[in-house]
């Protein structure tokens, strides 16, 4: 049925940059074929799922939605894609994204944009706006992201689907094509929290080969989602992040953003306003650190090893083949932040720029650690803006990155975050209503998430 749905409305949508529908349909009959045997299999087991181009497939090729990776076919599975194959699910295909997940619209993909199902003229968010917008079209009922500063978060909130980046270290890293390795975090992309919370669990939980991979069981996320079902928020205090609302914010999003808080106090929670002062400086350290160690992670990309190679006619040295590749191979955004991020790393600016940047994320830390005293979650709109129309903001760098004011605390800080639909802003687009909590109290998020739903 959702391969129907792909072919159906693909051409329209362009969430995917390839699918996989005979393998798929090869594992869905080997699951009913084992089903009908008796066997116990996973809730998940039969349930096709899209995977974003920047966790590594075995087989499948993986761009990262950049032409320098094109027609690389990875020798292994992502941790998180064997734990998805060992479960049974089918895997539909890959998903469109801004290349190497820098962006917030997945206009910076080298192969096209994805347009929101909701408006073919407007963006599906980003950088994982292809897992958006196939499960907001139904060509998937659940996807996987990744969120280095709201990636899964910020396109959930515009195309209406529900999207959660875990704590750092909750779900394994390895085999994910790392952007920046302290922010980085896959996740669910899902229509309910309860299908979320179970994706969740299933991807989840402690891998050696990730060295960030926290070691010690997950909390129990499905039986917290179950519970908030129930509505009930009794004595739950909800922390309102008084930096994140106003100036900036349009109308529309505020007014769902209210009405949330309103069904929150009628579920019995005691609504609180919490300050964060260095969220103000939140999107300037975070686009120094991105950058930093993108530009790192990003130097293996050499035309040596995987991928596109370029070989100039005229004297082909190395050097003169890895600039060749790059220059060709990458994209602007890309080499925008390839250039500041080496520039903040150089020496004579690695203190003022980098250095600094690395004393706000503390202070953005100590901000969350005194608003979890006051509070067990926290509560902002997940993006200031519902979904800007296609090619609005793609000459504008600094517009384009203000869109993740809301959403990049939580990864300079390890913690969990989920954003789920709210209603439709004045102008008929959905807006995300986002919930933060304490690193490894995951289950909070999908408590109050299910009992907004
Ligand atoms: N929009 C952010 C950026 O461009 C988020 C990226 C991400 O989470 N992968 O860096």
């Amino acid at each position: 049925a959702h391969l129907d749905r792909i072919a159906d409305v693909e051409h329209a949508v362009h969430a995917f940059l390839q699918v996989s529908g005979d393998a798929a349909l090869a594992v869905a009959a080997d699951v009913d074929a084992r089903r009908t045997s008796g066997e116990e299999l996973h809730a998940l087991a039969g349930v096709p799922i899209a995977v974003k181009d920047v966790v590594v497939t075995k087989g499948l090729e993986t761009t990262a939605g950049s032409k320098i990776l094109q027609g690389w076919i990875p020798p292994y599975d992502a941790t998180l894609v064997e734990k998805l194959k060992a479960a049974g699910l089918p895997i539909l295909g890959k998903t469109n994204m801004d290349e190497f997940a820098m962006g917030s619209s997945t206009e910076h993909s080298a192969y096209g944009n994805t347009h929101n199902p909701w408006d073919l003229d407007r963006i599906p968010g980003g950088s994982g706006g292809g897992s958006a917008a196939a499960v907001a079209a139904y060509e998937a009922p659940l996807a996987i992201g990744t969120d280095t500063g709201g990636s899964i978060r910020q396109p959930a909130a515009v195309t209406g689907t529900v999207g959660v980046k875990p704590t750092y270290g909750g779900v394994s890293r390895y085999g994910l094509i790392a952007l920046a390795s302290s922010l980085d975090q896959a996740g669910p992309v899902t229509r309910t929290v309860l299908d979320s919370a179970l994706l969740h669990e299933l991807i989840g939980g402690h891998d050696p080969r990730d060295s960030t991979s926290i070691d010690e069981p997950l909390p129990a996320l499905v039986a917290a989602a179950r519970e908030g079902v129930s509505g009930n928020l009794k004595g739950v205090r909800v922390g309102v992040i008084r930096e994140l609302q106003g100036e900036g914010y349009q109308p529309g999003v505020l007014a769902r953003f209210e009405e949330s808080l309103e069904l929150l106090r009628s579920a019995g929670a005691d609504i609180v306003e919490v300050s964060c002062p260095h969220f103000t400086y939140a999107l300037a350290a975070y686009y120094l650190i991105l950058p930093a160690e993108a530009s790192s992670n990003l130097a293996k990309f050499d035309g040596m090893r995987f991928g596109l190679r370029v070989v100039p006619e005229d004297n082909p040295t190395a050097e003169r083949v890895m600039s060749a590749t790059r220059g060709q191979g990458f994209g602007d955004e890309v080499k925008r932040r390839i250039i500041l991020g080496t520039y903040a790393l150089s020496a004579g600016y690695y203190d003022a720029y980098y250095g600094s940047a690395q004393k706000v994320r503390t202070l953005i830390q100590r901000d969350f650690a005194s608003a979890f005293e006051a509070a067990d979650v926290l509560v902002s709109p997940t993006a200031p803006t519902t979904a800007f129309k296609l090619g609005e903001k793609l000459d504008d760098p600094l517009a384009m990155y203000l869109n993740d004011v809301a959403t990049i605390p939580a990864n300079l800080a390890g913690v969990p975050g989920l954003s789920l639909p709210s209603g439709l802003s004045d102008d008929g687009l959905p807006v995300g209503f986002q919930v933060l909590a304490p690193a490894k109290a995951d289950d909070r998020l999908y408590r109050v998430g299910a009992a907004l739903e």
